[in-house]
């Protein structure tokens, strides 16, 4: 359908009027202005091509397309001409044509009015358009202006569908979110916020909490702190609050908060975050509880250590003064023994010496007397036998005396020793000879058996001599029957030494006793104490003192075996 030629805006119709190539009725004379305007109109025309809205105009009467421009054929996918002359209406979709219809009998649209268009693969462009209906007394023409707005609805739909995650993300999480009035009521809430203060649903938080600051916190102090640093900095991070639960308890909370201001820098919102961080907060006096608790403890203990420590230094020092004074008094002690044994050594010496005198000459007396007179026999024999016992008893005193005297030298470490090369196999012959004695009239014999070649020994010749005496004359003592031997081997480095006998044995019971001082395990048979109770003491300082050892293994009835060893010269 060709618009006919006519005074409206038809672009075309008016250039082939103005350039004369129409109905050719002007007058030569007005060809320079009428180009100039038609120039003018071109302008216009190719400005109008260059919009990126399509425009069309339309009778508005039949609803045809008298002409396009812009971006008509690139929105509809077809030329211009093949725009030009059709039904408008053709690239609506009926409902669209309709009201298009409507707006054209009418006067146009007041505001643009949303709908769709045929685009080039059929498919359906929004757009936005605006109908002007001109009223002119012949024709009514009405121009449309359609904009695609794919893009934009696009960009729309990808909002919504990010307003929606957000939302959804807001909705769902476990953190509160809100917005506020700068004065202190909520605008909105997320369930977590209604929650987490105990109101259910955030329209209950809205309804019921209509003045956050005396509601909501416990401490209005901490709001105050709040609002300042909001209005020094804009915002908040991690600001801790007491805030009142609905339930009426107290509860811990972290709030990060912004404030969002108009243009004007007066405050329009309050929008944050809000956790419940009650229970960390708990945590955290508990371990502070505990952390004093541990230092008090820390601190008690150390004290008791120092108390402690004092004392055992006190101790420490009683016991080295008490030491001290049991070294004096050992000291004293053995210069007590030393002195009192010489002094009742030399009495001793003579009581001894003139007892055997006073029954030497006795016994001469008696001797030489002409006519023996038993009387005075069975009294001399009496007088004789208490003699014996004097003698014997000063001797055994005597030896008790040497006994302590050397036990008290050794205990105090003064007793010297005079070191010296010593061969073994020697010195035990020599202690065989002077004690074999002690076996007359007894039924026990000595045997000895002594590797061959025993290397010699350092040491006091005369204290290893006493030793030895001291564990034979022990044997001797205890043994009624059988065999006493001496046995030396040298083994590990040691000369070892040993007397075994036959004798009654000793007790397990008594093991213990045995090296102890003035211990003396009764004898089996007479239950006698037969000596000191000093020896084995003695043995065991002489043996120690020259870096040997001693022991014995024993059994009652079996005899015992006592070993001891004496390092031999590296
Ligand atoms: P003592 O001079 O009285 O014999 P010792 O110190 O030499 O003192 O011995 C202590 C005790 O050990 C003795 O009284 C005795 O009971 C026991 N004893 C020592 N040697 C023997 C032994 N060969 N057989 C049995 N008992 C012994």
């Amino acid at each position: 359908m060709k618009p006919p030629a006519d005074s409206t805006p038809d672009w075309n119709a008016s250039r082939e009027k103005l350039i004369g190539l129409g109905e050719g009725s002007l007058s030569k004379s007005y060809y320079p202005e009428l180009s100039e305007r038609l120039a003018e109109l071109e302008r216009f025309r190719e400005l109008l091509d260059q919009s990126n809205d399509a425009i069309f105009l339309v009778d508005a009467d039949t609803g045809a397309i008298l002409d396009a421009a812009g971006s008509a054929p690139a929105l509809l996918g077809r030329d211009k001409g093949r725009i030009i002359g059709a039904a408008f209406s053709d690239f609506l979709r009926p409902k669209a044509a309709a009201r298009v219809a409507a707006i054209l009998a009418a006067q146009g649209t007041d505001a643009p009015l949303a709908t769709d268009m045929a685009s080039p693969d059929g498919a359906l462009v929004p757009v936005e358009m605006t109908i002007r209906v001109a009223q002119r007394p012949t024709r009514r023409k009405a121009v449309v202006v359609a904009r695609d707005i794919s893009e934009r609805k696009k960009a729309e739909r990808a909002l919504r569908r990010a307003e929606d995650r957000y939302r959804s993300i807001v909705e769902n999480a476990v953190e509160g979110f809100f917005t506020s009035t700068p004065a202190g009521r909520f605008t909105s809430a997320n369930p977590a916020m209604a929650t987490l203060l105990g109101y259910g649903t955030p329209e209950r938080l809205l309804a019921e909490v209509t003045d956050i600051r005396s509601q909501l916190y416990a401490d209005t102090g901490d709001r105050d702190r709040l609002m300042h640093l909001l209005k020094a900095r804009g915002g908040a991070t991690n600001f801790p609050a007491r805030f009142r639960h609905k339930s009426g308890r107290t509860i811990w909370v972290s709030l990060n908060v912004r404030v969002e201001h108009d243009a004007s820098g007066l405050p329009l919102f309050l929008e944050g975050s809000c956790e419940d961080i009650t229970a960390r907060k708990m945590a955290e006096e508990a371990l502070r509880d505990a952390h004093i608790l541990l230092e008090k403890r820390v601190e008690e203990r150390t004290r008791e250590l120092h108390q402690a420590n004092e004392r055992l230094m006190r101790e420490v020092q009683e016991r080295r003064r008490a030491e001290e004074a049991a070294e004096a008094a050992n000291r004293t002690k053995s210069d007590f023994l030393s002195m009192v044994s010489h002094e009742i050594r030399t009495p001793l010496t003579s009581i001894l010496g003139f007892s055997k005198i006073i029954q030497r000459k006795l016994k001469q007396i008696f001797e030489n007397l002409a006519v023996p007179d038993p009387r005075l026999q069975k009294s001399l024999d009496q007088v004789s036998g208490n003699l014996d016992i004097i003698i014997s008893e000063g001797g055994r005193l005597t030896n008790l005396i040497n006994d302590v005297l050397d036990l008290a030298k050794l205990e105090s470490g003064r007793m010297e020793f005079a070191m010296e090369t010593i061969d073994p196999s020697e010195l035990i012959s020599r202690v065989m000879a002077s004690t074999s004695v002690l076996l007359e009239d007894k039924d026990v014999r000595m045997v000895r058996c002594l590797d061959s070649g025993l290397p010699s020994i350092q040491g006091d010749r005369d204290r290893i001599i006493q030793v030895l005496v001291n564990l034979i004359s022990n044997a001797v003592k205890f043994t009624d029957h059988g065999t006493i031997g001496l046995y030396a081997v040298s083994q590990d480095g040691f000369l070892r030494i040993s007397v075994s006998d036959t004798g009654i044995g000793i007790h397990k019971k008594d093991f213990g006793k045995i090296f102890e001082k003035f211990n003396q395990v009764r004898g089996g048979i007479t239950d006698r104490p037969k000596g000191t109770g000093l020896g084995l003491p003695i043995c065991k300082h002489i043996v120690e003192s020259h870096g040997g050892r001693i022991w014995f293994e024993s059994a009652p009835d079996k005899g015992s075996i006592f070993t001891f060893t004496l390092p031999l010269p590296g």
